[in-house]
């Protein structure tokens, strides 16, 4: 029996290895495994591998979604064996297939039916299905494989039924319930993505019966779990909580200010840690050159202790020359996609880009910046500057779907805006990383208090973009003046000072030393935090502390 780190997560974003996810919950999955795999530390990711996976498209300005299959024997992946779990009455057979890279490996749950990412509401019959699926088919697929969690690392609520499958099996060899349940809470940590607890979904009794309980082989879990249910509902949060030991919150903000209780009404405790990316995929491999050369970063991607001398040597020339490369990289992305009036873009080494990619949600603000059209231009006219916008519209979410289409045609009515405002559909890896190394400026505003941590504004510190942002989710472990802060009490307010930001940050790209000023500033308060070799090194440490 071996007992590696084990990560259960229903998203995983891995296009390489065929799965797609939905965004940052599912970036940070793939990342995770990377880096543990450059740590050389026993690691196993075990998640969905979805045959049917979403893209959208654009078509006359609208954004329309489609369906691709998709194949895991395109992809390397080696069949295990299957094993069967309970579900409405049937017997659900799910295959089980594995990867393996270094020290460690992906291990995926299937089936044809299995749907994609996210189909069907929260709460709804098949998601249940789904968490269900990789709870307990991912727990039998680590038993098949001589596989115990020495960890068990829940990605949000929706993998509960891992650390249930776990206690199950524990209780069903015979250990007592109780002395079970020390052991499943010392290993289990619960990492929380999520802010409010009354937004979660809730499952009922009733479709506990179907989906839960026929695959428990035990009594006393049973009604364990049974107990657990309010007027015949209950939310994953409130078991998870009772079953994991150790909680966190993905950055110092989040942890603080999420709002969850047991179901003794107990505030709950997160401990913080900070998201990481794993800089090896995230930052242009002339960059990592420089970082290496310079002393900042050893060549298996933490930081040097003197990385902020290292810093020193980052001037402006260099800057400018490893966003070359990166504008290379954009470009060739930007082929293969057309903006929403069709056309394929190619920008030149001196063109002035500001991006805003993440997913199209209401609290992320996407649509700030165009509040005020004369204003925008009056920014970006004056430099010939363009503003790229990118990220996903939720499949269904027909009020942002709205907006987005709004801002687009107000844009196509202004004669600069028109040709110099881009929105590039089907956010995905790719997009990203082409516009954290080929843009100028990242922006990220969302409402204070609502980003857990976001991932997109590490790759853009790393890869020598200017940061504007307000002072929420991970960019909050740090001081706002270091990097170029949004702030203001009303959302005019903010909107005033996020034009104040890019008319600075036009000029400071024009200006050598304000240039090497404020990117080694931003770097030197914000590599430590970025490293996903960092972010691993406070797993363990809370972890392996009793
Ligand atoms: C990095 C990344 C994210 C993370 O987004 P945040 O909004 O910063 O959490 C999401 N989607 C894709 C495709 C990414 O590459």
């Amino acid at each position: 029996m071996r007992k590696p780190y084990t990560y259960f997560t229903l998203e995983f974003y891995d296009q390489e290895n065929g799965i797609r996810g939905g965004g940052g919950l599912g970036v940070l999955a793939a990342d995770t495994r990377r880096v543990a795999d450059q740590m050389g530390l026993p690691f196993v990711a075990v998640t969905p591998f979805y045959p049917r996976e979403s893209y959208q498209v654009m078509r006359d300005g609208k954004i329309f979604d489609e369906r691709r299959d998709v194949d895991y024997h395109d992809f390397g992946f080696e069949l295990v064996d299957t094993v069967n779990i309970k579900c409405n009455g049937e017997l659900c057979r799910l295959e089980v297939i594995q990867k393996t890279f270094g020290s460690t490996r992906l291990i995926c749950i299937t089936e044809p039916n299995f749907g994609e990412l996210y189909e069907g509401l929260s709460g709804s019959d098949h998601r249940l299905y789904q968490e269900v699926a990789l709870g307990f088919g991912g727990y039998q697929a680590l038993k098949i494989l001589f596989l115990e969690p020495a960890v068990l690392q829940l990605n949000e609520v929706v993998t509960f039924f891992a650390a249930l499958a776990f206690l199950d099996d524990l209780v069903a060899s015979g250990m007592d319930f109780y002395e079970a349940m020390v052991l499943v809470r010392r290993s289990t940590l619960y990492t929380n993505h999520t802010l409010i607890q009354a937004a979660e979904a809730e499952f009922s009794s009733e479709q506990f019966e179907r989906y839960v309980y026929p695959n428990l082989k035990s009594g006393v879990v049973r009604r364990w779990l049974s107990e657990k249910f309010t007027d015949g509902r209950v939310k994953l949060s409130s078991v998870t909580l009772e079953i994991a030991g150790k909680r966190n919150g993905v950055s110092k903000l989040h942890a603080a200010v999420a709002d969850y209780h047991t179901l003794g009404g107990e505030k709950v405790e997160f401990r913080a840690v900070t998201n990481g990316i794993d800089m090896k995929k995230w930052v242009l491999p002339e960059t990592l050159t420089f970082y290496h050369k310079c002393g900042i970063m050893s060549s298996i991607g933490s930081l040097t202790p003197d990385f902020r001398g290292g810093l020193d040597n980052l001037e402006a020339d260099k800057i400018r020359e490893l966003k070359r490369h990166g504008r290379e990289v954009l470009n060739e992305v930007l082929a293969e996609r057309s903006d929403q009036n069709g056309a394929f873009l190619h920008f030149s080494d001196d063109d002035f880009i500001f991006d805003f990619k993440r997913r199209f949600v209401g609290y992320k603000r996407p649509d700030l910046p165009f509040r005020d059209l004369l204003g925008l231009r009056a920014i970006l006219e004056p430099r010939g500057a363009h503003y790229i916008l990118a990220g996903r519209v939720h499949t269904g979410d027909s009020v942002m779907a709205g907006k987005l289409s709004k801002i687009l045609e107000a844009v196509n009515k202004d004669g600069y805006l028109k040709t110099h405002v881009h929105y590039i559909a089907d956010y995905d890896e790719k997009l990203a990383y082409g516009l954290s190394v080929g843009s100028n400026v990242a922006i990220n505003v969302p409402i204070v208090g609502l980003e857990a941590c976001g991932t997109s504004w590490m790759k853009d510190v790393a890869n020598l973009n200017l940061l504007i942002s307000t002072h929420d989710g991970g960019v909050a472990d740090v001081k706002p003046d270091n990097y170029l802060n949004v702030a203001g009490d009303s959302e005019e307010a903010e909107l005033e000072s996020l034009y104040a930001r890019m008319e600075e940050a036009v000029a400071a790209w024009d200006n050598d030393f304000d240039l090497e000023f404020l990117m080694q500033k931003q770097l030197a308060a914000f590599l430590p935090i970025i490293s996903g070799h960092r972010m691993m090194k406070n797993y363990l440490d809370f972890l392996l502390k009793a």
